[in-house]
């Protein structure tokens, strides 16, 4: 049975989680408004706090609360700031591919590091089957060739997971992943790019110019190009199924921040919200923010439930994408009702509600959009293949 009542250690370790993100808030704007400056790993006001994914390390892997505490505990540090999620962590998007596709060797060798992951291009996104950048064997070494765009962790990473083709007529199955790290001579990070929200978030573009790197760099070690199906390409898009919850609970995260400081502002304005008597009867504006608390609590229910089916062991693929399609649509309307129900006090720059509404954008982008969410779910539902259903 789904069951997510929390023990009284959980409890006391999502309030820590909360003590430290409202520190982190306090500097929310700074990060707003130097974009490249990077958060330090400790803050002064949080230095004698204990560090709440260490309290969380003791869990073991047959916990089966791993996966909704991780996320409840995201959800925690957003609330407080996204900046925050940035600090005091090691690791990336590619870490989670490492883990997904790795060798046991290359787990032992690159897990210590911070991987990013780099799949988009100046002309590749949604459609990743049609990544451009190459990789050709040459001797015991891959040289690799091309440019990736919008890397998330793409300065602070020590190295990348980068998608590339080792055979451009095989589509979708001449696609491997390649482990670089930084320094490698051909890699070079190309600028920082400049973005609406989540400015503390480091974001890179990458250039590889004839970069070498040993054969053993390939993820998973299979160089074979199936000629059916999409081979290491599924692998590594199974990272996907395991990253799209947490990105759904960071957008979660904001939205609750949202609700709140507009809870707080509308009883301060003398608009009482009931939560008894139910909706109707009650004022417009208490109308509106009851409906927008239930696009959260919906949003929130879905996640928690991919989480928990991974806790479980049982298959989350579906439950994945749904979670990150409707939190994404979901905190862009709670973030917007919001404002819409504050006025001048939601877009002033006095307050972070504005910021909240641009940094939650991105959560219906990254690591597939809303739309391509959808896509993925149809054709699962219907039977498609990604050939049929495009
Ligand atoms: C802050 C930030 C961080 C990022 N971090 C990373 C990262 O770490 N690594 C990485 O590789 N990428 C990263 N990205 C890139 C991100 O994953 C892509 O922007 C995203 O996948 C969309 O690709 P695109 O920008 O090329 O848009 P496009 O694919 O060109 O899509 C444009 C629009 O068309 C829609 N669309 C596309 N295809 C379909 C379809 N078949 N059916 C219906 N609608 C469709 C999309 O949903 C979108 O609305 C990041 C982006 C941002 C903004």
């Amino acid at each position: 049975m789904i069951d997510f009542e929390l023990t009284s250690n959980d409890k006391k370790l999502l309030d820590a989680v909360r003590t430290e993100a409202l520190v982190a808030r306090q500097y929310a704007r700074h990060y707003d408004e130097h974009e490249h400056e990077f958060p330090p790993d400790e803050l002064p006001e949080a230095k004698d706090f204990p560090n709440v994914w260490s309290l969380f390390a003791g869990r073991t892997a047959d916990d089966t609360s791993m996966g909704v505490i991780s996320l409840l505990m995201t959800m925690g540090q957003t609330w407080g700031d996204y900046s925050v999620r940035m600090r005091r962590g090691k690791g990336g998007l590619g870490n989670a591919a490492l883990r997904a596709a790795g060798t046991p060797e290359q787990q032992a060798k690159w897990n210590d590091l911070t991987l990013a992951m780099a799949i988009t291009e100046p002309g590749c996104g949604s459609d990743s089957a049609g990544v451009q950048c190459t990789a050709v064997l040459d001797g015991d070494e891959w040289v690799v060739n091309g440019e990736k765009i919008f890397v998330t962790t793409g300065c602070r990473a020590d190295g990348v997971v980068v998608w590339a083709t080792i055979d451009k007529s095989a589509g979708r199955a001449g696609i491997k992943s390649f482990l670089i790290e930084k320094g490698t001579p051909g890699f070079v990070v190309a600028h920082k790019e400049k973005k609406l929200g989540i400015r503390a978030d480091d974001t890179a573009a990458y250039v590889f110019q004839n970069c070498r790197i040993p054969r053993g760099n390939l993820l998973g070690l299979d160089e074979s190009i199936p000629r059916q199906g999409s081979g290491g390409f599924r692998g590594v898009m199974k990272t996907f199924n395991m990253t799209r919850p947490g990105v759904a609970a960071i957008g979660l995260g904001m939205a609750e921040a949202a609700l709140d400081f507009t809870r707080e502002q509308l009883e301060k304005a003398g608009a009482r919200i009931e939560y008894g008597p139910g909706i109707h009867g009650q004022s417009a504006a208490a109308q509106k923010f009851l409906r927008l608390e239930g696009q959260f609590e919906a949003a929130k229910l879905t996640t928690l439930h991919a989480a928990w089916l991974g806790d479980n062991r049982q298959p989350n693929n579906d439950e994945a994408s749904i979670c990150k399609a409707k939190a994404g649509a979901a905190v862009r309307e709670i973030t917007q009702g919001c404002i819409e129900l504050l006025g001048p006090l939601g877009i002033s720059r006095e307050h972070l509600l504005e910021k909240w509404f641009r940094d939650v954008r991105i959560t219906d982008i990254y690591e597939g959009t809303g739309q391509i969410q959808r896509l993925i779910l149809a054709r699962s539902l219907l039977g498609y293949t990604s050939k049929e259903l495009k």
